[in-house]
């Protein structure tokens, strides 16, 4: 289920493929993010070097990967993707970092969970661009350094908190990504919807943009829904109220909250009475694993002033409680 912000099936990443920017100045928002790294690129290109290795923080959705690949079209190299839960032995790793060619870029995504000892042979790969491959076993095992070709590593993680201290130390950048605005959102879907031939007026553009939660691949993914209801329903042009109709139909609110999010606080406020409550209490409530509810809803709904994190646990905001058209207990010892 932690895949539910992640892409959906075949046609999704299809559709998802297509509708990548495939250069820095492509790249909708994140200001920040894209001068740095502007600035980190076009140096190392000038003197010819291979860039800092790259850490991308940042929820599903938001555009890692795409950064990824557009860091190798702008240094002209070729791009290498691999995941953290498929490197499971070091030696997968090795085999991946000994056939880089110089200058190559090699994307790790969910980096914070790859396999304890592959982790360490990239601290050494990332430093000193040589790893020790280990042959044989118990006292007779010896290892053999190999040196690798210089290359630029991109990690990302959702959860940049779970990164040991010295992996994250190894990255000469680190970029966080954020929730996106309205405004920037609506450049995405006006721009998608140019890509797949939608038709969609300012309003409508705007209408799913600010029911996006913050992230573009739910804008796209919203934008395809919207289209399907106008064709079937009208006359194929997205507008406001066309757009306010179908995502009625597909129960994503005004907010942009989502069945998972509205489950989440109505849990909060129901069962709990505002809490607080543990993260892991809640997901059970919900049926689902504690880190999509921590990665997945959690950060969208404390960015809207729905949901606190203190050390006692989560706790509803008077917010909530009006969002869902509840109303809060009286304060204790009233
Ligand atoms: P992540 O790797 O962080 O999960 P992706 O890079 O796969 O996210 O982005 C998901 C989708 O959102 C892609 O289809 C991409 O086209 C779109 N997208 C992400 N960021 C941007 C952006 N800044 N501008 C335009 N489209 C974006």
């Amino acid at each position: 289920r932690l895949m539910d912000s992640g892409a959906e099936g075949p046609d999704e990443e299809v559709i998802e493929a297509a509708l990548r920017p495939k250069r820095l100045d492509d790249f909708v928002g994140q200001e920040r993010v894209r001068e740095q790294l502007g600035l980190v690129l076009h140096s190392a290109l000038r003197r010819s070097r291979t860039p800092d290795h790259v850490l991308l923080s940042g929820g599903p959705g938001l555009g890692k990967t795409t950064l990824a690949m557009i860091i190798a079209a702008e240094l002209g190299q070729p791009l290498r993707v691999s995941s953290g839960p498929a490197i499971e032995r070091a030696g997968d790793l090795a085999a991946i970092l000994s056939t880089l060619a110089e200058g190559e870029v090699l994307f790790l995504d969910e980096i914070h969970r790859m396999a304890r000892p592959a982790e360490e042979m990239l601290y050494m790969a990332m430093e000193d661009f040589r790893v020790d491959v280990v042959v044989g076993k118990g006292p007779g095992a010896t290892a053999i350094p190999l040196d690798i070709a210089p290359f630029t590593l991109v990690g990302a993680t959702t959860r940049a908190g779970m990164l040991p201290g010295p992996l994250r130390d190894r990255f000469g950048f680190v970029a966080h990504m954020d929730f996106y605005g309205p405004e920037e959102l609506e450049v995405i879907v006006r721009r998608s919807a140019r890509l797949l031939d939608v038709e969609i007026t300012d309003e409508g553009a705007a209408e799913v943009a600010g029911r996006s939660r913050g992230t573009p691949r739910i804008a796209n993914r919203l934008l395809r829904r919207v289209r399907d209801f106008a064709e079937v329903r009208a006359d194929g042009v997205v507008t406001a109220d066309l757009a306010r109709a179908a995502l009625e139909l597909y129960e994503v609110d005004e907010r942009g909250l989502d069945r998972l999010d509205r489950a989440v606080l109505r849990s909060l406020l129901g069962t709990f009475g505002g809490g607080p409550v543990g993260l892991s209490t809640l997901a059970v409530s919900v049926g689902e694993e504690p880190e999509t509810v921590e990665v997945v809803a959690e950060p969208f709904l404390v960015r809207q002033g729905l949901l606190a994190r203190t050390p006692r646990g989560r706790i509803a905001t008077p917010a909530a409680w009006a969002h869902l058209g509840l109303t809060p207990p009286p304060p204790p010892g009233d």
